[in-house]
C-alpha cells in the first residue's frame, strides 16, 4: 500500500501534539506489514522502530517506553523484562533502540476486535507522557482507526457522513436477492437538497453549510429508520435505504412522515436551512440481475420528483421509457449533425388570389439509425434543451436555401420560410449567419421568411431588437401559430413581423365551428389593419379554403393543398400550381 497523504496528516499531527521528531503508523495484515506513514525517522532506526511497532500490536493497548536506551541496556543484558513496569518488550535480536531515545505506541484495533496496525510517536530523548498525552496519543489512535477502515471498506463507505455508499447499497441489495430471491422490497432515494442551489450556496459561503447539512440529514434519516433499514448516501444530495414491504404496501403514509421527520430546517454551520425533500420510489422483487436495473429506476424515479416538485414519485416504466427515448436522442444528436441524418420536407403555401404556390416552408426530420423517423414535435423540445440548436437551424437554413437556389431558377418568384427557436435569439449571431447564408447560396433576403412563435420569450427587448436587426437586412419575419393561446392584439401591434400565421386548431374545424370564425375574421381583420400579410395553417377542407378566401385571407397552407413532401415532390407541385385561382 502506498503512503497516503491522509496518513501523513495524522503522523504530522502527532509530531506536532507532542513535540516529536518522528511519527509513524505501522499496519500489519497476515504476515505482512508496512508503515502506511513514517515521519522523520532516519534509515539507520527504522528496524528498530518497526519492532517496537510490532511489539505494540501484539500487547496491544497503549504501549510507553520513556527511556529506550535504559531498555537496550537491560535488552543487552537480556532482561528485557518490565523495563516499563510489567509488560515485557520483546524485540529480535540485533535490533538497537539506544539511538532512540523514548517510544510510545496505541494499538489501532478495527470494528472486529482485530489490531490492525499501531500509530506510534518517537522522540530522540528520555521522556514520560501525563494523563492528557495518553488521551491524545489515543485519540489520534482513533483517527488513522478511521482511515484505515475507509481504506478497508474498499471505497464503499461515504468519508462525509460516514454512511456506506452507493457501492455497499449494490453489493447488499445483491445479498439479499441471493438470500431472499422473489421478495418485494422497497428501494427509496431521497434527495435532500436541491443540488444547483447546494453549488450556489457552496460557491458564496463554501463547502462548510451543505457538508454539515448532509451530515444532519445522514443523522436524521438514521435515527428515523432506525431498526428498519440501513442508510447509504448515493450521490452529492441524496440518500438511499431498502425496506421490507408486501407488493400491496402504500407507501404513502410512511413516505409522508419521513419527510416531516428530516425536511425540519436545520441548523448548518451556523446557517438555518431548510431540506428540500423529493423521493423517488421503487417496488421491487429481489433478483440479483435486476439489481442495477432497480438503482436507475430509483434514479428515475427521484428525478421526476424533483423535476415536478412533488414530495414522491413511484417510479412509471412508461414514463421512464419516454425519458429513456428522450436520452437516447438527446445523446444522438451531435452524431445525427455530422452524419446528415437530418433532412427536410418542404410544405406549399397558396396564394388565394394568384392560384399560384406563393412558398414553402422548410420542416425538419430526422431518420434515425435506430429508431426510423422522427418527427420534430419530439425531438426540437430535446434539441432545445441542448447547446446544438443553433446548429441545427444553420444547417436548415443552408440545406434550404441550397434548395431554393435550385428551385428559383425556374419559379424566380418563390419565397421560403424556416422555423427558428427561442433558442437562436440568445447568442445575437442570428441575424448575420441569416445573411450569411442567403449571400452564400445567392438568394435575396426578401425571398426568406422566418418563423417565430408567438410566446413570452418573444416579449423581450433583447428579441424584438433582434426581430428588427433580421427584417433591417431584408428578410421577412412571421408569427407562427397565432391564436393558439395566449396571442393578444396587444403583441401584434408592438412585434417587429410581416407575416402572420393562424393557428391550426383555429382553422382544422372552421367550416363547422361558428366561434372559431368569429376568431378567426377578426384576427385577419386586424392583421389587415396592422398591414400583415395573412396566412391560415391547417386547411384540410374545400369549405375552409372557401371560406378563407370569401374573407380575404392571402394564403393557405394545409393537407388539402399538400402535406409536407420531399424536394423532389415540390417541382411538380410549383407547375400544378402555377396558373390563376
Ligand atoms: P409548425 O411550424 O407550425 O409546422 C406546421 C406543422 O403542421 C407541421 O408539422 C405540418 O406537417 C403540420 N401540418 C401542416 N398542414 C397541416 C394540416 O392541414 N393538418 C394538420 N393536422 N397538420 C398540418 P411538423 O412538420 O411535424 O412540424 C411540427 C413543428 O415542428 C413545426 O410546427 C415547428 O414548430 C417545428 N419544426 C419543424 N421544423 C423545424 C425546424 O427546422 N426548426 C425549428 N426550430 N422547428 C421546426
Ligand atoms: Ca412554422
Ligand atoms: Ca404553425
Amino acid at each position: 500500500m502506498a503512503t497516503s497523504e491522509n496518513f501523513d496528516q495524522i503522523t504530522r499531527l502527532a509530531a506536532f501534539c507532542f513535540n516529536v521528531p518522528s511519527a509513524l503508523i505501522l499496519m500489519v495484515d497476515l504476515d505482512q506489514c508496512w508503515f502506511c506513514s513514517s515521519l522523520g525517522i532516519a534509515p539507520v532506526d527504522a528496524a528498530a522502530a518497526e519492532a517496537l511497532c510490532r511489539d505494540t500490536i501484539r500487547r496491544g493497548g497503549l504501549i510507553e517506553i520513556p527511556d529506550l536506551a535504559a531498555l537496550a541496556d537491560d535488552a543487552a543484558t537480556s532482561a528485557a523484562d518490565d523495563a516499563v513496569g510489567n509488560a515485557r518488550v520483546l524485540l529480535p535480536p540485533g535490533v538497537d533502540t539506544r539511538r532512540l531515545g523514548f517510544y510510545a505506541g496505541i494499538a489501532l484495533v478495527d470494528d472486529t476486535g482485530r489490531t490492525v496496525g499501531a500509530l506510534s510517536i518517537l522522540d530522540t530523548r528520555p521522556r514520560t507522557l501525563r494523563d492528557a498525552d495518553r488521551e491524545q496519543l489515543t485519540a489520534l489512535g482513533r483517527l488513522a482507526m478511521t482511515e484505515i477502515a475507509l481504506r478497508q471498506s474498499d471505497g464503499r463507505r461515504d468519508a462525509m457522513t460516514g454512511l456506506p455508499n452507493e457501492r455497499q447499497l449494490v453489493a447488499d441489495l445483491h445479498d439479499a436477492a441471493l438470500l431472499a430471491r422473489g421478495e418485494y422490497r422497497l428501494l427509496v432515494f431521497v434527495d435532500t437538497f436541491d443540488v444547483a442551489s447546494a453549488r450556489a450556496l457552496t460557491q458564496t459561503l463554501g463547502s462548510g453549510p451543505i457538508d454539515a447539512l448532509m451530515v444532519q440529514m445522514a443523522e436524521r434519516l438514521k435515527e428515523h429508520l432506525e431498526g428498519l433499514s440501513d442508510v447509504y448516501r448515493v450521490a452529492e444530495t441524496r440518500f438511499g435505504f431498502v425496506t421490507d414491504c408486501r407488493e400491496t404496501d402504500d407507501p404513502e403514509p410512511f413516505i409522508a412522515e419521513l419527510s416531516q421527520f428530516i425536511g425540519r430546517t436545520a441548523l448548518a454551520a451556523g446557517i438555518p436551512i431548510r431540506p428540500a425533500i423529493r423521493a423517488g420510489l421503487v417496488k421491487l422483487r429481489l433478483r440479483e440481475e435486476g439489481v442495477t436495473e432497480a438503482l436507475r429506476q430509483a434514479e428515475a424515479a427521484v428525478d421526476a420528483s424533483v423535476a415536478s416538485n412533488r414530495t414522491w414519485t413511484a417510479y412509471d416504466a412508461e414514463k421512464d421509457a419516454v425519458s429513456q427515448r428522450s436520452y437516447t436522442l438527446a445523446t444522438g444528436l451531435e452524431r445525427a449533425l455530422a452524419n446528415n441524418e437530418f433532412y427536410l420536407v418542404y410544405q406549399p403555401r397558396l396564394n388565394m388570389r394568384t392560384g399560384r404556390i406563393a412558398s414553402v416552408e422548410a420542416l425538419v426530420r430526422w431518420k434515425h439509425s435506430v429508431l426510423g423517423t422522427l418527427f420534430p414535435g419530439e425531438f426540437i423540445p430535446i434539441v432545445e434543451r441542448t447547446a446544438l440548436m443553433q446548429a441545427l437551424t444553420h444547417w436548415v437554413a443552408n440545406a434550404s436555401l441550397a434548395q431554393l437556389a435550385i428551385w428559383q431558377r425556374a419559379f424566380p418568384e418563390l419565397h421560403l420560410s424556416i422555423n427558428l427557436s427561442s433558442r437562436d435569439f440568445e447568442t445575437g449571431e442570428l441575424t448575420g449567419a441569416l445573411t450569411q447564408a442567403c449571400e452564400r447560396h445567392r438568394i435575396a433576403p426578401g425571398m426568406l421568411e422566418v418563423e417565430v412563435k408567438e410566446g413570452d420569450w418573444v416579449r423581450g427587448d433583447a428579441v424584438f431588437e433582434q426581430l428588427t436587426a433580421i427584417r433591417a437586412a431584408g428578410i421577412l419575419v412571421a408569427i407562427d401559430d397565432f391564436g393558439s393561446g395566449f396571442s393578444n392584439s396587444g403583441f401584434l401591434r408592438d412585434v417587429p413581423a410581416d407575416v402572420l400565421k393562424i393557428d391550426p386548431s383555429l382553422i382544422l374545424d372552421l367550416a363547422d365551428n361558428e366561434r372559431h370564425q368569429t376568431i378567426v375574421r377578426s384576427i385577419l381583420d386586424l392583421g389587415r389593419e396592422l398591414g400583415y400579410r395573412t396566412v391560415a395553417e391547417g386547411v384540410e377542407s374545400e369549405a375552409t379554403l372557401a371560406l378563407l378566401r370569401e374573407w380575404q385571407c392571402e394564403e393557405a397552407q394545409g393537407y388539402l393543398i399538400a402535406r409536407p413532401v420531399g424536394a423532389n415532390a415540390i417541382g411538380e407541385l410549383l407547375h400544378k400550381f402555377a396558373g390563376t385561382a
